[in-house]
C-alpha cells in the first residue's frame, strides 16, 4: 500500500509568521554564539574539545543522572544505548507506533524487532495497560517516547519492567527538562528514571543546536563507560577495539553553541508553557473546545511543549482553512510506523493500533515557540472556521 500517496495536499499561501521561529531566538543570543564559535575556531581542537565534557556535565546536572555521553544525534543516542544493551538478531523492544521514525528505526537496524503498543489517547503516549500482554521472553527492552513535551506513564511501565527485569530506554528527544511525580511524591526528569534517557539536539527540539546532535544520560557506570567506547569506534586505547563501535561524536562547535542556548532552556520552557496556558484561555473564551481536544496534562506530568498538539475530527479542513489564513499548522504524525512502508515486513495491517491510527487522521500541531507573541497566538485561535460551522 502506497500511505505516502495519501499525504493531505498542502495549501500554499504566504505565511504571516513561522511555524517556528528560529530566528527571533538566535537574536537573543547572537553575541555569545559567536564569541563561543570564535573560541572552538582559536583553538583548532574540534573533536572531543573541553566544550562537549562540559556540555555532558552540565546535561547530566540538569537530569539528575550521574554520567552523560554526548553523541551525533537522538537517532544515535537511540542506537547507541540498545548497542549498549546487546541488543540484536532475535531480540524484542517494545515501543509506540505514534512517534519519529527513528525510535523504532533504532531497533530494526540492529536487527532486533520493534514491537509496537497502541498509544493512550489523551496523552498520545505508550499505552501502559497493554505492555505487559505485548512482553515475551525475548523482550530485552522497553522505549517508552515523552511524546511532544509530556513525559510518559512512567511509573506504571517501570512496575512492569522491573517485575520482568526488562531495561527501559526513555526516548526524551522532544522533552528535555520535563518532570514527572510518582504516586509516592518523587519528582524526576525525564531521562533519570529509565536505565537510558535519550535526548536530541536536532535544531526544532527545545534544546536545539546548528545543526544534529544527541545525548545519552545514564546512572550506570557500566553503561556509561560503554557508551562513550561505542561512541568512539570502539575504541579505549587509540587503534585497540575491544567493541564494535561507531564514529558518533558531537563536535566541539555544537557543544560550544549548545552550552550557550542551555543557559536560556528554562526561559525559553516557560515561555513555552505560558504560551500553551494562553492557548488554553484563547481557545475557552472563542468557545471552541467543544470542537477541539487541547492537550491533556495528567496529574504529576510537566508537559515541556516541544509540540501543542490539538485534535479534531475535522483536521485537514482546519488546517487547510489555517494555512489558507497565512497560520501555520503541521501534522506530527500523519502516519502510524506500523502502516509505513519500512516497516511492512513486520507484516500489521491498518486497524492493529486503532488508537494510533486514529490520532494521526485527528492530530494537528499549531506553532508555540518560546518568541512567540500574544497577538500571533490571536490569530491562530480566534479562527472564525468554527464560527462558520457553528
Ligand atoms: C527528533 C527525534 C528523534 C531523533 O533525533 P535526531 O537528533 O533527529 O536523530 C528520536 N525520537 C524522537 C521522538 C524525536 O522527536
Amino acid at each position: 500500500m502506497d500511505i505516502l500517496a495519501k499525504l493531505p495536499n498542502p495549501v500554499s499561501s504566504e505565511l504571516r509568521f513561522p511555524f517556528l521561529d528560529l530566528q527571533a531566538e538566535y537574536a537573543t543570543m547572537k553575541t555569545d554564539i559567536w564569541s563561543a564559535v570564535d573560541q572552538v575556531l582559536d583553538s583548532q581542537r574540534f573533536i572531543m574539545g573541553p566544550q562537549v565534557s562540559q556540555l555532558e556535565t552540565e546535561i547530566s546536572a540538569l537530569v539528575g543522572c550521574k554520567f552523560a555521553v554526548a553523541c551525533a544525534s537522538g537517532s544515535d543516542a537511540l542506537l547507541l544505548s540498545l548497542m549498549a544493551l546487546e541488543i540484536g538478531d532475535g531480540d524484542e523492544v517494545i515501543t509506540t507506533p505514534f512517534t519519529f521514525v527513528a525510535t523504532a528505526g533504532s531497533i530494526s537496524r540492529l536487527k532486533a524487532r520493534p514491537v509496537f503498543v497502541d498509544i493512550d489517547p489523551a496523552t498520545y503516549n505508550l499505552n501502559a495497560k497493554q505492555l505487559e500482554s505485548a512482553i515475551t521472553n525475548r523482550t530485552k527492552a522497553i522505549i517508552p517516547v515523552h511524546l511532544f513535551g509530556l513525559p510518559a506513564a512512567m511509573e506504571p511501565i517501570s512496575q512492569i519492567a522491573h517485575v520482568h527485569g526488562i531495561p527501559i530506554i526513555e526516548d526524551a528527544a522532544q522533552s528535555i527538562g520535563a518532570r514527572y511525580s510518582d504516586s509516592q511524591g518523587q519528582t524526576r526528569s525525564v531521562g533519570n528514571i529509565g536505565d537510558f534517557g535519550c535526548f536530541s539536539f536536532f535544531p526544532s527540539k527545545n534544546l536545539g543546536g546548528s545543526g544534529d546532535g544527541g545525548l545519552i544520560t545514564t546512572n550506570n557506570p557500566a553503561y556509561a563507560e560503554r557508551l562513550a567506547v561505542l561512541r568512539d569506534h570502539g575504541s579505549r586505547k587509540k587503534y585497540e577495539y575491544d567493541l564494535l563501535g561507531m564514529n558518533s561524536r558531537l563536535d566541539s562547535l555544537q557543544a560550544a553553541i549548545l552550552l550557550v542556548k542551555l543557559k536560556h532552556l528554562n526561559t525559553f520552557t516557560k515561555a513555552r508553557q505560558r504560551n500553551a496556558e494562553r492557548y488554553r484561555k484563547l481557545f475557552a473564551q472563542a468557545d471552541l473546545n467543544r470542537w477541539v481536544g487541547l492537550p491533556h496534562v495528567p496529574t504529576g506530568a510537566e508537559h515541556v511543549y516541544n509540540q501543542y498538539v490539538i485534535r479534531a475530527e475535522e483536521r485537514d479542513q482546519l488546517r487547510n482553512h489555517l494555512r489558507a489564513s497565512g497560520i501555520p499548522a503541521e501534522i506530527y504524525y500523519p502516519f502510524p510506523l506500523h502502516l509505513q512502508p519500512a516497516f511492512e515486513y513486520l507484516n500489521h495491517r491498518a486497524g492493529a493500533f486503532p488508537q494510533a491510527e486514529v490520532a494521526c487522521r485527528h492530530v494537528l500541531a499549531l506553532p508555540i515557540f518560546p518568541c512567540m507573541t500574544e497577538e500571533q497566538q490571536k490569530m491562530v485561535a480566534v479562527t472564525d472556521f468554527f464560527q462558520q460551522k457553528g
